[in-house]
């Protein structure tokens, strides 16, 4: 994990655009810059002022790589809190490698995954639940899932953590009042205030925990079964579902065989179908591996679509047994086949082929994932980090109550406390030193440029 002053640099961009941006970020970015951008006024970026924009020319000596824009930023009025310039030039990967290159010998280091961004974390322009919300909200493919993202990213997470460590921090500093006054025997803190204020924060904390089961979906797609009798219709509703074929659909059962997961985007919300491959195996072939497959993908599905023919007669699963936090929704296929057959009670009769019916699934899929939450503004935990962190708040927060209950000595409660903050704390790296690991970590899954 670096962390030093060089000037570092790199492109932001993917490749492949007709525009592409080179960022540099450091003391040294605009002298670095000005070796090998000439702007057409004659004005060096150097002296430039922020937030100013320099049209002019990438020069390999005399040789002219490019023509280009070059916004210029201030400390501390940048992303990274430095003196920032970023180029943008043609988007061919011979020019970006080229200004590289030259940005090199000029004396910028290329930047490491994440670079950016832990130097802005590092000037305080950003905590760490918020540098996460970056990477989140580049790799967000739904509208929930950018919703999530960029709340975070706003620091409506922060505040509520914020809110919660100065709570704690109350806590603590009453407990450790009475310690200092502890050769006179008096009790500061209240023993029952003090316990209601713990039930209080353990609730905030429980249900901040429970919120990672739809901030995890939301970001990784809900994860849903298509389970039902082999030539139910699975494969044909899941291209529907999808949009497109890529799935094989034939009468020949097992067909499927490469592609394990697809996901679909359906009204803002990422879906994913579990083992879609599993979705092909017959009776005849692999019949006992496909029933184990279909139980797992229906242990980890969310929602669980069971699918009937009612042409054919059910055997096995009639008794579908779902968790209480799962959704299952049962439909009838084929009813183009037998349009006058009765649905049972809270069905939705479809027909794979012709897709009838078939929005109305999208609809109750949608409904099924209740993210209001998100839209409130509600905070919503989404990495597993943060849930762990918080479950070991909470585990240090039930040694304080346990301890309150059986009068623990003052310091040991106050040492209890002290936990509950150093995990809370973590989650945004706010008054605690991380170590270079858990940074590492964390700033390894960003892209280079960000
Ligand atoms: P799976 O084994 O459950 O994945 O079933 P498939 O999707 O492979 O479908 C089995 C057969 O039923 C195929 O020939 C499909 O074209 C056909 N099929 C699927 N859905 C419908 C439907 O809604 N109406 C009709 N008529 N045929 C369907």
């Amino acid at each position: 994990m670096i962390y030093d002053h060089d000037t570092i640099v790199a492109s932001a961009t993917a490749s492949g655009g007709a525009i592409a941006v080179i960022r540099f970020s450091g003391e040294k970015a605009l002298e670095c810059c000005d070796r090998i951008f000439r702007a057409h006024s004659g004005q060096t970026l150097a002296r430039s002022e922020g937030y100013r924009l320099h049209y002019g020319r990438i020069l390999d000596g005399e040789r002219v790589v490019d023509d280009v824009l070059v916004s210029v930023f201030r400390a501390p009025h940048s992303y990274t809190g430095e003196d920032s310039a970023e180029i943008s030039c043609h988007g061919s990967s011979y020019i970006v490698g080229e200004i590289l290159r030259l940005a090199m010998a000029a004396g910028a280091r290329m930047a490491e995954p994440g670079e950016f961004t832990i130097r802005a974390y590092m000037a305080g322009k950003l905590d760490l639940s918020q540098a996460e919300a970056v990477a989140d909200l580049i790799a967000s493919s739904s509208r929930a899932a950018h919703t999530l993202a960029s709340t975070q990213m706003r620091g409506g997470y922060s505040a509520k953590l914020d809110t919660l460590r100065e709570k704690l921090l109350g806590l603590t500093s009453l407990l450790e009042l009475e310690l200092d006054f502890s050769e006179e025997d008096v009790e500061f803190a209240d023993r029952g205030e003090l316990a209601r204020t713990i039930d209080g924060i353990e609730d905030e904390i429980l249900s901040l925990r429970r919120s990672f089961a739809l901030g995890n979906a939301i970001k990784e797609g809900v994860p849903v079964a298509i389970v039902g009798e082999p030539n139910a219709g699975k494969s044909t509703l899941l291209n529907r579902l999808l949009d497109e074929d890529r799935a094989m659909v034939s009468d020949i059962a097992g067909t499927t065989r490469d592609v394990i997961e697809e996901q679909a985007n359906i009204g803002g919300v990422l879906f994913r179908f579990l083992d879609t491959a599993g979705i092909r195996e017959t009776h005849d072939r692999l019949e006992q591996m496909g029933i184990e497959r279909t139980m797992k993908s229906i242990e980890r599905a969310r929602i669980v679509i069971r699918m009937i023919d009612p042409c054919q007669k059910e055997e096995g699963m009639a008794e579908l047994k779902i968790r209480e936090d799962q959704t299952l929704l049962t439909v009838i296929n084929k009813i183009d086949l037998c349009p006058d057959c009765t649905i049972p009670e809270g069905a939705l009769a479809i027909s794979a082929r012709s897709g009838e019916g078939v929005e109305r699934l999208k609809e109750a899929l949608r409904d099924s994932v209740d993210t209001s939450a998100l839209y409130h503004g509600d905070v919503v935990v989404s990495h597993s980090r943060h849930y762990e962190a918080l479950g070991e708040a909470l585990e240090a927060l039930h040694d304080a109550r346990r301890g309150l209950e059986e009068a623990l000595p003052t310091d040991l409660l106050s040492e209890d406390i002290r936990r509950v903050i150093h995990h809370v704390g973590a989650i945004t790296g706010k008054g605690e030193i991380l170590s270079d690991e858990v940074l590492g970590h964390i700033f390894s899954k960003f892209c280079i440029g960000k």
